[in-house]
């Protein structure tokens, strides 16, 4: 996704830099913290929890995926296929290395000071990286590659394949484009890349996608998928957000024909339910004699009028909009918005799509009409519904 992104700055050199060490071109180095491996580290999405303030814990695991996917590349572009073991291991930033370096980081996963140093980097230049961007450059025998956040530093390794002549055309091994080529030392780069777009990605509503899917989003830097995917913690680890949303939340969240979930003091039989924070409305009592007090029947004046009636024509995502103007029936709208944000299945989310009914109708009442149309209701209102143009 080469056009999202702005290079600032691109010194390229694939001259040798240094002199391979026999047997291992490269080590690969980050601070896993108390990860035994990259391995360990990785695997560890299922335990983090990814919406608390710890971001320890996400990043480590983040810079370990991204250890593995550096390594397992770099072994397919330079590795001797005669050995079965790895010719790019992946170590802790203390140890003793011999031939060159790539060492990762991240604010929560640190990189020692005289590695930076001696990748002619400065601390404060790396605390100005946005979220989801990153650095790399290198001096001699070593290469840092720095992100602004975890994500940043995923894509800051898949920008070095990239610039190695990787490519991912399609999530199937056929479609992925990995040169063959013989180490000639670190390619000697001060690159500095960020995301023109914070989301990059496919509104999909449904768990429509696979592991080599999200492989491939991620390794092209794509990044807005839905939280109606199962497998959350494989889809954060690899820097993705989640979104949910839609046209729905009218039938989800204020369907007319739902349980009134308060004790509304004029129905006989709510006495269990919490007190009603809300006044009394143009109540219907028990229209339907089932027993239960619905939305539509405590609150009619909550949803929509439609020709001199309230309407109650709220089915699926489409139907006769709530009575928006009603600070109530939007306040209840959102409290269970929230509470599914917060607690429900959305709770992953990173963001929400907050549609109202697909093509619906809106409301007719006094209230409504001074808000203006439709179509001015997200931009500047005017004080009366404007006059309908007539056209020659
Ligand atoms: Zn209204």
């Amino acid at each position: 996704m080469q056009p999202a992104y702005a290079a600032l700055l691109t010194v390229m050199t694939l001259a040798a830099a240094a002199s391979a060490a026999a047997g291992e071109p490269a080590t690969i180095q980050l601070d896993l913290g108390a990860h035994a491996s990259a391995e360990a580290a990785s695997a560890a999405e299922a335990d983090i929890d990814w919406a608390d303030a710890d971001l320890a814990d996400d990043a480590r695991c983040t810079l370990g995926f991204a250890a593995l996917e550096l390594q397992q590349h770099l072994d397919r572009i330079f590795g001797d296929r005669q050995q079965a073991e790895t010719q790019f291991p992946i170590r802790g930033p203390g140890a003793e290395v011999s031939g060159s370096r790539i060492v990762l980081g991240c604010p929560q996963v640190t990189v020692p000071p005289d590695v930076l140093r001696r990748a002619g980097l400065r601390p404060e230049e790396l605390a100005d990286l946005r979220p989801q961007a990153f650095r790399i450059r290198s001096a001699g025998d070593v290469l840092v590659i720095y992100g602004g956040d975890r994500t940043g530093a995923l894509y800051g390794v898949y920008e070095l394949l990239d610039r190695l002549g990787v490519r991912w055309f399609g999530p199937e091994e056929h479609n992925t484009h990995v040169p063959r080529r013989a180490w000639e030392g670190l390619p000697q780069l001060d690159v500095q890349v960020g995301p023109a777009f914070a989301t990059r990605g496919f509104w999909a509503w449904e768990d429509r996608g696979n592991p080599e899917f999200f492989d491939w989003m991620a390794r092209n830097r794509l990044n807005f998928w839905t939280a109606a995917e199962d497998n959350h913690p494989a889809l954060k680890k690899r820097g993705l957000l989640l979104t949910c949303g839609g046209h729905l939340h009218q039938s989800r969240y204020l369907n007319p024909r739902d349980p009134y979930p308060y004790d509304y003091s004029e129905f006989d039989g709510g006495d269990d339910k919490p007190d009603d924070p809300y006044p009394h409305g143009d109540y219907l009592g028990d229209v339907n004699g089932d027993g239960v007090l619905s939305y539509c029947e405590a609150h009619p004046e909550w949803y929509g009028l439609r020709g001199g009636e309230r309407s109650f024509n709220i089915h699926g995502d489409g139907g006769d909009n709530y009575c928006t103007s009603n600070p109530h029936a939007t306040a209840e709208l959102m409290k269970n918005i929230v509470v599914e944000l917060s607690t429900g299945e959305w709770r992953d989310a990173d963001s929400i799509n907050f549609w109202m009914l697909d093509g619906g109708k809106w409301c007719e009442c006094d209230e409504c009409s001074m808000a203006g149309s439709g179509a001015s209701a997200t931009s500047a209102r005017p004080s009366v519904r404007p006059p309908i143009a007539t056209c020659c």
